[in-house]
């Protein structure tokens, strides 16, 4: 097939990689037509496409002509070839807006991790769909989400946008969203690539990891998010991995991503992140994105000159603007303009679909002497705490959505970016007065002797505590903040009936839990997230959420007991030390060091009960397939999430199991039903640097069949041969 483009040394790169299996092997349609695009434009055409502006006014700047108001950004398109301009929206959740006069009022999912928590493949897919839908309806053709950045490091501020602590969850969970996305005809991003893990010093800090350990975690969340959604874009992040910044890092972009995962879409800068023009152009970034968050406009001008004087050379111009052209061409971006149809937006339908994710996001986590659901006979029920007779709480930063009904509760929390503190207006107290013939007692959990003096009165105690978490800055610690602990111990020694009702972007720590009756993990529960809580609260639907990362005792069980870089000046330059866990993070680590969590991984009570029968597995094409029966030995319906894990039986491993796939299953009492997961191959390999192959070694591996990391049912143990395969495959 004729294929002008890519040539020179990416050409070789691309090559090279899907000689070693690619899933995306010959050059497609789209990458022809945009090659002959490219052939068509002037140089300053193509710089214009590779140079992309903030959208809103930042330090006085106003953004530039033709963008959408309180955007993330806006890159210009070449009008006398029909391309159109680029009009970038955040993010994960919904079409997010930048803080000021303009915001735009949108439908809002639950917290990335919570829809992690469903393990619902489809409802990930839907509601990205959604979402993507309000961007395109809203006049935007790229959004800045998927966000699968590893939940390494649970005091990250940034955990609520991603999908959890496991690779094969979060990239399955951010495939998904994905593929939602880009039914739309909207360019998803699949970001921060790769290891920003936390947000402490994230513009300057260096990872230290071996990159194998690299390839068995962190990465392969990204490699599983990108084969399985095929984004059009993947955003590189602001830290150093090994002394070189994501933006301008070879290894990452050129070799492992364009390389080994024969990536055809292209590498746009985070708002902040390029630091250089050759670097950065010669180690694969396609786009810088959002100045003058840059110190430098390295990609206009700046290119220009390079690539005339050589220092750059065109193909590599050329391939960056081929690789955005691909992306949207492949998307239908070129053939299907946008433009603001927003009054068309279907709300009613949109917070449905929010809903249904939030609900089966849900996680009960305790529910003793079945305190859960709510009887229906009782009498008083106090609600206290967490503004639950106002709203609900989402995360902070550019991922903001700004709710319709504007703020339930305003004034809260920073002033500036990346506040403001934002509670959706749907109260789960106002959902449940709906639904339930019991007073409510309200109280606002500020004076802690009238609270418990409320509960004391009550058949049933509802706290409602909440962590607001948010992009650049961490938690400094898992605990709740603003005394709650207190509010919480107290309201439970007035009455044992309580049930603690969490809105909280990662895992907090929980002294009281042995006090309190009942333990419900709602996240952020987006735009109906009243009704989810009153729902699950009440029983209308189980409890079907799951927990995506694990819950530790405290911070002595982690990796790091003490944050990097916390109290160092800004834009200091430190290390973070992932060799610490390699690829064993979360419940891996947890298992490694023989640590019992709070609450572990995969871990969700349901209000129906289910068993598990005929666990079954055999080698079956490179990998492990399995079989078993489950059934719903209880009451009423419900939803189960049969876990499988792998084990290798001897050394080898970074840590004892590895998730290897997974179930979701809605039944019926009394109804069973039979799943087949197939293992995926790297959670049964290692990745071996040196011949840059994956390896699984010839020998026993168990299978278990669980509820959670820590709750087995059965394991049965299966041999294999050897087997090897390239970087890029499976
Ligand atoms: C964030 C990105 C976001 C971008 C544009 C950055 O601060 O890290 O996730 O997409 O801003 O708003």
């Amino acid at each position: 097939m004729h294929h002008a483009l890519p040539t020179g040394r990416w050409a070789l790169a691309l090559a090279a990689a899907c000689a070693v299996q690619c899933a995306q092997a010959a050059p497609d349609d789209h990458q022809d037509r945009a090659a002959r695009l490219v052939g068509q434009m002037t140089i300053d055409e193509k710089i214009g496409m590779v140079f992309g502006q903030f959208g809103a006014e930042h330090q006085g700047r106003q953004p530039p002509a033709g963008s959408l108001a309180q955007s993330a950004g806006y890159i210009k398109g070449v009008e006398r070839l029909g391309i159109t301009p680029q009009w970038l929206t955040d993010a994960g959740i919904g079409v997010a807006s930048q803080p000021g006069r303009n915001t735009r009022e949108r439908t809002s999912l639950p917290a990335g991790i919570a829809t992690a928590a469903t393990w619902n493949p489809q409802l990930a897919f839907k509601g990205a769909a959604m979402i993507g839908k309000e961007a395109r309806l809203s006049g935007f053709n790229v959004m800045l989400g998927g966000s699968v950045n590893l939940a390494r490091e649970p005091r990250n501020g940034r955990n609520f946008e991603y999908t959890g602590e496991d690779p094969l969850l979060a990239g399955i969970m951010a495939g998904e969203q994905i593929r939602g996305v880009q039914s739309n005809h909207v360019i998803s991003t699949v970001k921060h690539y790769a290891y920003n893990d936390q947000e402490t010093g994230r513009n300057h800090l260096n990872v230290k990891i071996d990159d194998a350990a690299g390839r068995m975690s962190d990465l392969l969340a990204f490699q599983i998010a990108i084969e399985r959604g095929n984004p059009g874009s993947v955003m590189c992040s602001y830290n150093r991995v090994g002394g070189v910044y994501g933006c301008e890092n070879d290894h990452l972009l050129n070799k492992v991503l364009k390389g080994d995962w024969g990536y055809r879409g292209y590498v746009m800068s985070d708002w902040g992140a390029v630091h250089s023009t050759i670097p950065a152009a010669l180690a694969g970034l396609d786009q810088q994105s959002g100045y003058p968050f840059d110190k430098s406009p390295y990609f206009d001008g700046a290119l220009k000159e390079a690539v005339e004087n050589g220092h750059v050379p065109q193909a590599r111009l050329d391939d960056m603007v081929a690789r955005i052209l691909w992306a949207m061409a492949a998307n239908g971006v070129l053939d299907r303009p946008v433009r603001d149809a927003s009054r068309e937006i279907d709300y009613a339908a949109h917070a449905r679909i929010s809903q249904e994710d939030a609900e089966e996001g849900i996680v009960l986590l305790k529910n003793q002497g079945n305190v859960l659901p709510l009887g229906t006979g009782l009498g008083r029920i106090a609600i206290i705490g967490g503004h639950a007779n106002k709203g609900v709480l989402s995360g902070g930063g550019s991922a903001q959505v700004y709710p319709r009904g504007g703020m339930a509760v305003p004034n809260e929390g920073p002033k500036t970016w990346p506040g403001p503190m934002v509670y959706l207006p749907n109260s789960p107290m106002q959902a449940l007065a709906s639904r339930s013939k019991a007073k409510l007692d309200w109280h606002d959990g500020k004076d802690l002797a009238a609270a418990a003096a409320v509960a004391a009165r009550a058949d049933v105690v509802l706290v409602f505590a909440t962590q607001w978490t948010s992009e650049a800055n961490d938690v400094p610690s898992l605990a709740l903040p603003d005394a709650q602990d207190a509010l919480i111990a107290a309201v439970a020694k007035a009455n044992p009936r309580t049930v603690v009702v969490l809105q909280t972007g990662t895992p907090v720590t929980m002294p009281w839990v042995d006090q309190v009756a009942g333990v419900v993990q709602a996240w952020y529960p987006g735009t109906h997230g009243g009704e989810a809580i009153a729902r699950v609260l009440s029983g209308e639907v189980d409890a079907s959420g799951r927990l995506p990362q694990t819950f530790p005792l405290s911070e002595s069980q982690l990796p790091r007991v003490k944050l990097d870089g916390l109290g160092l000046p800004k834009d200091s330059r430190f290390d973070v030390d992932y060799d610490i866990e390699g690829a064993a993070v979360g419940y891996k680590w947890f298992d490694l060091k023989g640590h019992k969590p709070l609450f572990a991984f995969g871990h969700g009570l349901s209000y129906t009960r289910f068993t598990h029968a005929n666990l079954n597995a055999e080698a079956a094409d490179g990998s492990i397939r399995v079989r078993f029966d489950t059934v719903n030995s209880g009451a009423r319906a419900g939803k189960a999430v049969p876990q499988v894990y792998v084990s290798k039986v001897g050394p080898g491993w970074e840590a004892p199991k590895r998730l290897g796939g997974w179930d979701k299953l809605a039944l019926n009492a009394g109804e069973r039903r039979a799943s087949t997961v197939t293992v995926d191959p790297r959670t049964l390999a290692v990745f071996d640097a040196k011949s840059n192959r994956w390896k699984i070694a010839a020998g026993d591996y168990r299978v278990i069949l669980a509820t959670a990391a820590d709750a087995p049912v059965q394991t049965v143990t299966v041999r294999l041969p050897a087997r090897e395969f390239a970087a890029g495959a499976r």
